[in-house]
């Protein structure tokens, strides 16, 4: 087994290599560290930053041993690396946040009724083997409500919003074939929140957490747009969200970086969405407006260091840069009037193809006041939105 505290000079591997993976390879470097991704995609952009770069896929026997042989911890940047590969490295190798953990996020279902059971509060949910069940779920959970496949959904993918009047049998049909594989669901009461917000939360190996500011997040069609940092919410609300996130990831036992997805309900009641085990796009505003960054962090916590005490240094609203964003930031005069700004963040990840839906990169708007931040990014966020018309 591993010494418990990992020395720079090691090699940290890291299961993906997308834009997370890249931040933490070169938040890894800057503390000493060099960095082993595997990520069968040859394109993917932590890739370029590896010190040793496994393009291969993750069942490959070869890229196995290589792999275990080289590094001191393992990680990951997303939940949906094969829990198995990470049972696996665990034979020898200490994987952070553990492969129990990866199993329950994994899988929606048992990661709620994890949160249910340990008395956090979630939406009202049931379980669904067979889409042909779907009436009996909403009777017992009313309208409306929304379906999710249990596993590997992600942006608002694999995901069946349900009202009144929706056609039942038309929704059973477009959720049948998501099945393969001997899929299930969950059906979760719809929850009308006024807002969305998120807390990333560390803990080390020593059983000591710290959390970051609470942020605001709004979406477009499911995909994360913007975060606003600080959330804009009464005292008591920020209290609690920390309480929460210090609590689940205590109970989880997790070591690592964390992200806690909350919805904001009318009457100020929080209820937990989703747990991310990782660093969370709505986190990366730390790269420039927090002291230490979320990969930072993420790289403290899996090697044993003593966390850093997260410290915002200033007001940031984040604006993603989704498919064809990317372009317009280019060709838009006013868009790059803006990116020219003082305490104007660009972040591009360097994917090679443009795809609608995928995220190319981020901009960090900085400011004293959060509302100038906040009038920039929206001014920033009608220019890309205008650019996105035919
Ligand atoms: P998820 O993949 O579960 O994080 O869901 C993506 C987005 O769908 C969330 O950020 C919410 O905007 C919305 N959403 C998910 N679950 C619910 C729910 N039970 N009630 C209302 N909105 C939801």
């Amino acid at each position: 087994m591993n010494p418990i505290t990992i020395e720079p000079g090691a090699v940290l591997g890291v299961l993906g290599g997308g834009q997370l993976g890249s931040m933490f390879a070169s938040a890894a470097m800057r503390l000493g560290f060099r960095v082993a991704v595997w990520d069968p995609d040859p394109d993917a952009p932590a890739h370029r930053l590896a010190a040793r770069s496994f393009p291969k896929p993750f069942s490959d026997r070869k890229a196995f041993d290589e792999f275990a042989s080289l590094v001191a911890v393992v990680t990951y940047e997303w939940e949906n690396v094969p829990a198995q590969l990470c049972e696996q490295l665990e034979q020898t190798i200490s994987v952070r946040p553990s492969s129990g953990i990866l199993r329950t996020i994994q899988n929606r279902l048992v990661q709620k009724n994890f949160l249910a059971d340990g008395g956090f509060p979630v939406s009202r949910f049931v379980a669904l083997k067979d889409p042909q069940n779907l009436k009996d779920a909403l009777l017992q959970l009313g309208y409306p409500a929304i379906c999710k496949t249990a596993r590997s959904g992600y942006d608002g993918k694999g995901q069946w919003r349900i009202d009144e009047s929706s056609n039942l049998s038309e929704i059973q049909e477009s959720v049948r074939p998501s099945a393969q594989g001997g899929m299930e669901w969950i059906v979760e009461s719809f929850v009308p929140f006024d807002r969305e917000l998120s807390i990333l939360v560390a803990r080390g190996i020593d059983g000591q957490s710290v959390v970051y500011p609470l942020v605001e997040n709004e979406h477009e069609e499911g995909i994360l747009r913007t975060t606003i940092v600080p959330a804009d919410v009464s005292p008591s609300v920020v209290k609690r969200a920390a309480e929460l996130a210090h609590a689940v990831i205590r109970q989880m036992e997790g070591v690592g970086l964390f992200c806690i997805e909350l919805f904001l309900l009318p009457g100020e009641a929080l209820l937990i969405n989703e747990v991310a085990p990782r660093p969370h796009n709505s986190g990366h505003y730390t790269l420039d407006a927090c002291d230490p960054s979320q990969f930072e962090q993420q790289v403290r916590a899996v090697c044993g260091m003593p966390l850093g005490e997260p410290r915002l240094l200033s007001p940031a609203v984040m604006v993603n840069l989704i498919g064809a964003d990317a372009e317009t930031i280019k060709s838009d005069p006013e868009c790059r009037a803006l990116l020219n700004l003082p305490d104007t963040h660009l972040h591009l990840y360097g994917k090679r193809t443009i795809r609608p839906r995928r995220k190319m990169g981020h901009v960090t708007f900085l400011a004293e006041q959060r509302r100038t931040a906040r009038d920039r990014a929206l001014e920033f966020h009608r220019r890309l939105l205008q650019g996105a018309r035919p």
